[in-house]
């Protein structure tokens, strides 16, 4: 017989860690992982019972697509958009800063796109919101294929009837439907930085790589600026098609964006350099170290004074 206690603690354990793909309460989920054939009956509508009951006094956070729908619906910028609505939190497990919806300051810490006719964003709603019931993990594991372990999962809570409605979906329909699938593919390079720097543990990285982790994945506008306005096109290799992509589509934008961070955080070789940029590098770098150690041995670096 399984032991479905200890397999819900491992399960809670994992969505702690992951509790941004997850709107409801981890005390809530079903622990059992689904796949995208996996099948449910729900429904969601303006007269059910619970309506809205599942919009307050949870945890929101902005991957970069959703803040980008959302403040781009509310035609504001960033910087307002984020002092209006949202508080910058370190995700726990990576140490990486985030935004958070900031959930009114009423009794029940209803959220701030909550009327009684409900929600007043709903076509830019987050990604997490799209989802509910359903929830969504990806897992580093060296085991499983691809180095991660994605799966499903169902949130049961008390309050949400959508349950007792006649509608069957399998999960992959459900995220069709719901856009969740769009909001995946644009936000998936975020979430495997977030991935990756949880394989770090408790090491923090150095202001900069966090600041540039911040920039990239909140502020379109910076982004776009420092892509065309330093010298990035002259140290990166973009084809010309990408860049002109780049340069109006916010969506390519953010791809390359990832790919710049997966680059800069990790030193991994998502984008390629231009010629020449690397032995420019290497030669400014070995100026240091010969301004450094002079002729001396490298091992000698404490006898100078
Ligand atoms: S954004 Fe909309 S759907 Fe999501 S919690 Fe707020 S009101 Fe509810
Ligand atoms: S609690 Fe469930 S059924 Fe009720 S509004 Fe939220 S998602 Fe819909």
């Amino acid at each position: 017989m399984k032991d479905t206690k200890k397999e819900k603690n491992a399960f809670d354990e994992e969505l702690a860690d992951d509790s941004f793909s997850l709107k409801g309460k981890t005390d809530k989920v079903v622990p059992i992982k689904l796949t995208g054939n996996s099948r449910f009956k729900f429904r969601c509508h303006k007269d059910v019972r619970c309506f809205t009951a599942c919009c307050s006094n949870i945890n929101i956070v902005l991957p970069p697509y959703d803040l980008l729908r959302l403040r781009k619906r509310l035609g504001m910028t960033t910087e307002d958009f984020i002092n209006t609505h949202c508080t910058i939190e370190i995700l726990a497990k990576t140490l990486l800063p985030v935004i958070t919806l900031k959930m009114r300051d009423d009794e029940k810490k209803s959220c701030p796109f909550l009327t009684p006719e409900g929600c007043t964003v709903y076509e830019d709603r987050p990604n997490i919101c799209r989802y509910y019931p359903v929830g969504m993990a990806t897992l580093r594991k060296k085991d499983a294929e691809g180095g991660k372990d994605e799966f499903y999962f169902m949130t049961k809570e008390d309050h949400c009837k959508g349950f007792e409605e006649d509608k069957a979906w399998t999960i992959g329909e459900w995220r069709k439907d719901q856009e969740a699938d769009l909001y995946d593919d644009i936000n998936r390079g975020w979430m495997e930085i977030l991935i990756k720097k949880k394989t770090f543990g408790d090491r923090e990285f150095p202001e900069i790589k966090n600041q540039m982790f911040f920039m990239a994945s909140t502020n379109t506008d910076y982004l776009r600026e420092f892509v065309f306005g330093s010298s990035f096109l002259e140290t990166y290799d973009i084809p010309q098609e990408r860049i002109e992509k780049v340069r109006t589509d916010d969506t390519e934008l953010l791809k390359l964006g990832y790919e710049w961070l997966r680059s800069v955080m990790f030193a991994e070789q998502t984008l390629k350099f231009k010629d020449g940029v690397l032995a420019a590098r290497k030669e400014q770098a070995d100026a240091v170290m010969r301004k450094v150690y002079g002729n001396k041995e490298k091992g000698q670096i404490g006898e100078i004074d």
